[in-house]
């Protein structure tokens, strides 16, 4: 996987379609669209997920019909191996490839992480005045930005986005931990992968993202819902989890299938969202990037059942 640097879809392409001119990309791609200040630049990654495409379409309605881009704009279309495997946007990442928004700023030696070095150096090399990295979420989600600074230059580029805001710690080697200031990264999260609005979303989005004059002097929104401090709760390591309506023999963990309709909302204590098995709660681990966290300060067993 190299990152190459493509021109913007002609006359012919535009015809032929958004399928075909993906799949007639020669591997991850660079395209950049003139802005009227050329000197300042501004970046838009997406697919880092194979199977999350509410960016990529909506990089191709601004292709097709562009906007008055305030500064020079570039499109990071990354990992096409995975979204073009047949199913098309099926895959997060191919089965013998890690997940390449986890290999950030981590060694490895493997083509993913070539990739996001290639991609780390390229934002480096433009020194763009912001950055934005648009995914879907995989289950049910409403849209919201995560980043992990909360200060004014972040907030106001979620803002072009969304009101709802998460302000995490946590490590995991995705490409928003190379944010630093003067060049912001925030990932936007355009909802679910199923979720129609989602591509409608990341379209308005952009097109705010791409025509703002100035980011910087701007404000950010003043009902901006920032949550601080999320945990990451895990399976740990070795552990077996399913999806079921009713606790399963021999399984660590249980999930309901329908969990993801508890996102992004307020849980009452004692709302029940899964089976554990004979391990109870060492089938999990919790992080919040700070410090160790005992599960059982956030979980609870309810013996009955
Ligand atoms: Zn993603």
């Amino acid at each position: 996987m190299k990152l190459h640097e493509v021109g913007l879809p002609n006359e012919q392409q535009r015809k032929a379609g958004f399928e075909q001119w993906l799949s007639s990309l020669p591997g991850p791609s660079w395209l950049t669209m003139q802005g009227k200040d050329e000197s300042r630049h501004r970046v838009v990654v997406t697919l880092l997920h194979g199977n999350e495409p509410s960016g990529v379409r909506a990089i191709w309605q601004l292709l097709n019909c562009p906007p008055a881009c305030a500064v020079t704009t570039h499109f990071c279309i990354a990992n096409l191996d995975a979204a073009l495997k047949d199913p098309v946007f099926s895959f997060r990442h191919l089965v013998d490839k890690p997940d390449l928004n986890r290999c950030f700023g981590r060694p490895g030696d493997s083509l993913s992480y070539h990739l996001a070095r290639e991609i780390e150096d390229k934002i480096n090399e433009i020194s763009p005045e912001a950055v934005v990295d648009l995914h879907n979420t995989s289950g049910d989600s409403p849209p919201f930005a995560v980043a992990l600074s909360d200060d004014h230059e972040h907030q106001v580029i979620a803002s072009l986005f969304t009101d709802k805001f998460l302000h995490t710690s946590v490590h995991l080697g995705a490409l928003m931990e190379l944010s630093r200031p003067g060049q912001p990264i925030v990932t936007i999260e355009c909802g679910g992968l199923q979720d129609e609005g989602a591509d409608q979303f990341a379209l308005e989005g952009l097109q705010r993202f791409l025509t703002k004059i100035n980011i910087r002097r701007s404000r950010p929104k003043v009902d901006m819902d920032i949550l601080h401090n999320p945990v990451r709760v895990k399976l740990a390591a070795g552990k077996t989890i399913c999806y079921h309506s009713r606790k399963v023999d021999d399984v660590d963990l249980v999930l309901s299938k329908d969990v993801d309709k508890l996102n992004f909302g307020e849980l009452k204590a004692g709302t029940q969202i899964g089976w554990l098995g004979k391990k109870k709660l060492d089938a999990l681990t919790v992080v919040n990037g700070l410090s160790d966290c005992e599960a059982d300060a956030f979980l609870t067993i309810a013996e009955a059942d």
